[in-house]
């Protein structure tokens, strides 16, 4: 696997019971899977040497970012080396404009959006869409970096300007009003057979996901299924092998339309790690590797997903304590850890919930118990993740039992 971060590290789990081992090419030994991974090459994806130190020998090649030149990986496949995906599909989640032309040619739904080569484009656009404009990098964005939400023409012009000054290829898009974010999650094998999770709702704050609803509360069946079966199509069109996430925004009337693909198991994945019968990382193996796909099914009627993202200055009292009253308050929360430094805002593990089963969740005819249940889930999730980030309980509740 190209690349140390948490996808390998949680990915390397996964292989220890396949029986196979991950070997990574990570750029530091502290990286997170670097630390766990017997097999570590120290090298950069930019350089093709390094990749070339750890893609011979292998039986695939994947990746934990979408990072990896495609000239290198051409050479590598040239080479006789499997790239999984391959580079070939690979480029719809590495160029944001290369994705939203071969969507509009799928006929999928994608955001009106120009390609900006020069200022002039985004004043044009501007007026098109009546300011409702998002500028984005075209390469190498992620977790919100890259994406810029001008209020006023002048600021849209100066961001432009400043961006394509500095060499970066920019595209334009309408900004869609949208009601919520939701993710489909597909698996595709190379030898065809393709799977879905269910799709989920991702929160998101700071410009990066910060919570995971799964399934996504109330979204209609037939919604639901047009997404799993557009991230099917797409899947299978593009040539993916792999996990892909189909981010996707649901407008107020419930439209959906796709903000984004990440080849590679994603954060809207993690609850599978606990809430499903396959995880993501699991799958993501069994597709690279050509075996059959895992069930995708849940396991509960919810399960949540929250991010441990560090706080704005890092608690006194240490990780490992926080985890050891968290075990104690929430014995049913089941705590990811990436060994990462805790900064700001910054990911550095996640806690997933999976609900409880429930007597009779349709006892309400308006569903509304069912929905009391997954807002209880949520903030036991986002309560452990929170007091693991800050040592703060979010109700104020005393860990060591005195008022
Ligand atoms: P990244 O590659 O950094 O994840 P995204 O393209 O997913 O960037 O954008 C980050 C966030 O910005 C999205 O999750 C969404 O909240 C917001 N955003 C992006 N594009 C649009 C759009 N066209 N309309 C409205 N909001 C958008």
């Amino acid at each position: 696997m190209i690349g140390g971060g948490q996808l390998a590290r949680m990915t390397h789990q996964a292989a220890i019971a396949l029986g196979q081992s991950l070997r990574v090419l990570a750029e530091t030994p502290s990286d997170p899977a670097a630390q766990v991974c017997a097999d570590v090459v120290l090298g950069s994806h930019h350089n093709l040497d390094d990749l070339r130190r750890a893609a011979h020998g292998s039986h695939a090649v994947t990746f934990d970012h979408e990072g990896v030149p495609t000239e290198h990986l051409l050479a590598l496949q040239s080479e006789g080396v499997t790239v999984n995906p391959p580079p070939q599909a690979l480029v719809y989640a590495q160029d944001k404009l290369a994705m939203r032309r071969r969507l509009t040619q799928l006929g999928a739904p994608v955001p009106e959006f120009v390609e900006v080569t020069a200022v002039a484009d985004v004043e044009a656009f501007w007026a098109q869409v009546d300011g409702q404009v998002v500028l984005k990098a075209i390469r190498g964005g992620y977790d919100g970096r890259g994406v810029w939400l001008p209020r006023t023409l002048d600021e849209a012009l100066t961001v432009a300007a400043e961006q394509l000054d500095a060499g970066v290829p920019l595209l334009a898009e309408r900004r869609v009003a949208l009601a919520r974010e939701l993710s489909a999650m597909v698996a595709r094998s190379p030898f065809g057979q393709g799977a879905t999770w269910p799709v989920v709702e991702t929160v998101q704050r700071h410009g990066q996901c910060a919570v995971v609803i799964a399934p996504a509360p109330g979204l209609a069946d037939a919604a639901a299924g047009r997404a799993e079966a557009l991230a099917l199509e797409l899947s299978r069109e593009l040539g993916v092998v792999g996990v892909m996430a189909v981010e996707l925004f649901e407008t107020a009337d419930g439209e959906l339309i796709v903000n984004e693909l990440a080849m590679r198991p994603h954060n809207s994945g993690h609850w599978s790690m606990d809430g499903c019968v396959t995880s993501q990382f699991e799958q993501h193996l069994r597709a690279v590797l050509d075996y059959p796909l895992g069930d995708t099914a849940a396991r509960a009627p919810v399960t949540v997903m929250a991010n441990i993202l560090g706080a704005e200055v890092a608690p006194e009292m240490p990780l490992d304590e926080r985890l050891h009253h968290l075990m104690a308050r929430m014995p049913d929360a089941k705590v990811h850890l990436y060994g990462k430094d805790e900064r700001p805002d910054r990911k550095v593990g996640h806690v997933n919930i999976v609900g409880g089963p429930i007597g009779d969740p349709g006892g309400a005819s308006d569903g509304s118990a069912f929905a009391d249940y997954v807002a209880a889930v949520r903030e036991r999730a986002e309560r452990a993740a929170h007091w693991m980030a800050t040592a703060e309980w979010t109700d104020g509740w005393n860990e060591h039992g005195m008022e």
